[in-house]
């Protein structure tokens, strides 16, 4: 299958995404080199690395007849952001399964208020229902509801998310010989992984969340995608400072300073836990001198 075609024409994602090599005393310190691969300009209205994941999803989705996808997320998910923009922008109709109560969701937040205007319709539903989202009868239950609709899983990642995702790591080929991204349900890492070329790059996760269940969902997820596990990659579970969009005043400086230093305030929730993450291990001595480090910036 080729990068787009129709009809994710009309998307016009800016791709492969810019490459840039950051100055860094911190980093020539250790003789080690940093490219940001920013995947985060691949395209205006679908934030972050979410166009590699829902690309072949939404081709699926197109070859198969769909007029509606419906898909799940939490109240600030980039994911159900990227989905009512594309489905904007593709001519799908949109549903998005929002974890919470509707009333303490209202006002919308900004994420979810984009998504509405965006044209997706949001159900709130609560968190044991939200809990048995992938169990048969809870689907069952929506497509009475809502009709024929193509079901993306919760921050899009299945095996076609991973598949879409393995650009990333063949457009890294030969630039890099570590990358380190951040992980949320993992499906990035998961491709990433698998792009990467054989024997010579690997791939360090930072898990966002805290929890450790991690490693078994990637694994998963290649087995499904690829059909075995796939390429050098390992998980860092040390940098979630919390769980998913907590935060610490360590993680806060690095992420202001970072900001001072290279022109890029770097999204909370994911890139700075991920920066922060490796430049503790260029500190403690993780990578030889010489080595070409690549960080993706996700969003
Ligand atoms: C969704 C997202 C991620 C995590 O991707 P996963 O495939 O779920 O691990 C990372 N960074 C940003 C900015 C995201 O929006």
């Amino acid at each position: 299958m080729t990068a787009t075609g129709p009809p994710l024409d009309a998307l016009r994602p800016r791709l492969p995404s810019p490459l840039v090599a950051i100055e860094d005393g911190r980093l020539a310190r250790h003789g080690v080199r940093l490219l940001l691969k920013r995947d985060d300009l691949i395209h205006p209205d679908l934030p972050g690395n979410k166009w590699r994941k829902l690309r072949l999803n939404l081709q699926a989705a197109a070859d198969a007849g769909h007029d509606t996808l419906l898909t799940f997320g939490g109240a600030y998910s980039n994911h159900l952001r990227a989905t009512a923009a594309a489905g904007r922008l593709l001519g799908f109709a949109t549903v998005g399964v929002v974890r919470g109560d509707e009333l303490a969701t209202r006002p919308l937040n900004a994420s979810l208020a984009r998504a509405a205007a965006d044209g997706m319709r949001l159900v709130f539903v609560d968190r044991s229902t939200y809990r048995r989202k992938a169990e048969p009868d809870v689907v069952e239950a929506l497509r009475e509801r809502f009709g024929r609709c193509y079901v993306v899983p919760e921050g899009g990642s299945n095996a076609l998310a991973a598949r879409g995702c393995a650009d990333l790591g063949r457009e890294l080929r030969g630039a890099a010989d570590v990358v380190a991204v951040a992980c949320g349900t993992g499906g990035t890492l998961a491709g990433l992984a698998a792009g990467l070329e054989p024997g010579a790059q690997r791939a360090i996760g930072f898990p966002v969340l805290r929890g450790g269940f991690l490693d078994a969902a990637v694994r998963g997820l290649q087995e499904d995608a690829f059909g075995r596990r796939i390429g050098d990659w390992r998980l860092d579970g040390r940098f979630h400072h919390g769980g998913y969009a907590r935060t610490t005043p360590e993680l806060d400086a690095f992420a202001e300073d970072f900001a001072v230093r290279h022109g890029l305030a770097p999204d909370r929730v994911y890139v700075a836990k991920m920066l922060h993450g490796l430049f503790t291990l260029v500190d403690e001595g993780a990578f030889p001198p010489g080595t070409r480090l690549a960080a993706v910036v996700t969003g």
